[in-house]
């Protein structure tokens, strides 16, 4: 069963006939429900939120009594229903680790991710059994009193604890999974807009303070991205990778060699792995193999013959797009040439500009 065809089925059973029959005072609710099984991902996800409504708890007040006055099927009834028809796809949920950093998330998304369904806390602990797993947090920077901020840009951020009435308690389970996060990562999601938050990665708490006022907050620090073992590690672009690694790059550089060589002479020697995101374009192999032939062997930017051939005796040259694939350049014959690869980096890395024939 795909996630389509399940929230059909909700919205058919559920939905439609208790906007229809129900008192207009169940209309704000079935409508806030509407738009959560509308916003689920995956099959599992819209199967979790169904039990959650179902149980006592997650019920909201005398929705099911209603729906049993206009013999309409209950709550209960219909997450039976769908956990049957869903077969091994109620497994499928979003989960932290289909997050990518660099990305933009609903507040939906987030609460959907975290089982919580509620889109209003700034916090979700993200909770395998008793266990916190991951920790999200919304952050939205303001110029208000308690202004949450970036100390140091995308890299240490100042945030201000969960204070409901102005008591920001450090035993509130928010604050306090904040403060014992340890290894745990804190994912820090920054508000652009209404329901708009972007991924910035993965962060530590450091330590807390306290405003004179009795405000409390904390100082997070990022993470790098490719820090290894962490199980429940977001994803990251391949752009943000590299765009880490060349910082890096540049403060290598400018180490004192002596440092450079202690830090190497403890370093491991197996690379962390990450989780990376990409887009690929699927070329057009017409257009290559006409390139190519167009250049008969020979750079179509130096002029030189390729500098060596392929197993198959064929000369060795890049097709290279003179105006990008990912800037929306159009991937014909014209738009390509055939390079040697010391042209091919030097238009992407050198001086040179970065079109031109
Ligand atoms: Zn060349």
């Amino acid at each position: 069963m795909d996630i389509k065809t399940a929230q059909q089925q909700v919205l058919d059973r559920l939905i439609t006939p208790a906007l229809a029959q129900l008192p207009p005072q169940y209309r704000h609710t079935l409508i806030h429900i509407r738009t959560l099984i509308e916003r689920c991902p995956r099959v599992g996800d819209l199967c979790r939120y169904l039990e959650q409504l179902s149980d006592r708890q997650g019920e909201p007040d005398g929705l099911s009594e209603a729906l049993s006055a206009h013999k309409l099927p209950t709550l209960a009834a219909l997450s039976a229903a769908l956990n049957e028809a869903a077969g091994s796809a109620r497994d499928e949920r979003s989960t932290v680790r289909q997050l990518v950093v660099g990305q933009h998330y609903s507040a939906y998304v987030l609460a959907i991710i975290a089982g919580t369904y509620n889109i209003q806390p700034g916090i979700h602990l993200v909770k395998s059994g008793q266990t916190i797993e991951a920790i999200l947090l919304k952050a939205t920077l303001t110029d208000g009193k308690y202004a949450n901020q970036w100390l140091v840009p995308g890299e240490t951020l100042k945030y201000y604890f969960y204070g409901p009435d102005g008591v920001y308690s450090r035993d509130h389970a928010f604050n306090r999974a904040i403060i014992e996060s340890g290894t745990r990562p804190i994912l820090v999601f920054i508000k652009h807009a209404a329901n708009d938050y972007e991924l910035i990665g993965r962060f530590r708490y450091e330590s807390d303070h306290e405003d004179p006022d009795g405000a409390r907050w904390s100082t997070l620090t990022r993470l790098p991205f490719a820090s290894g073992a962490d199980p429940a590690g977001a994803v990251v672009t391949e752009e943000l990778l590299e765009a880490e690694l060349q910082q890096k790059l540049a403060r290598s550089r400018i180490t004192a060699p002596d440092q450079r060589a202690a830090r190497l002479a403890i370093a491991s020697p197996t690379p962390d792995r990450v989780v990376v995101q990409g887009i690929r374009y699927v070329r057009n192999a017409d257009v290559i193999s006409a390139v190519l032939e167009r250049a008969a062997g020979h750079c179509e930017r130096c002029h030189h013959p390729a500098p060596f051939r392929r197993p198959d005796g064929s000369p060795y040259l890049e097709v290279h797009h003179k105006i990008r694939l990912a800037d929306n350049g159009p991937d014909t014959v014209a738009n390509a040439l055939a390079l040697c690869p010391n042209c091919h980096r030097e238009l992407h890395y050198g001086l040179a500009p970065a079109t031109g024939a």
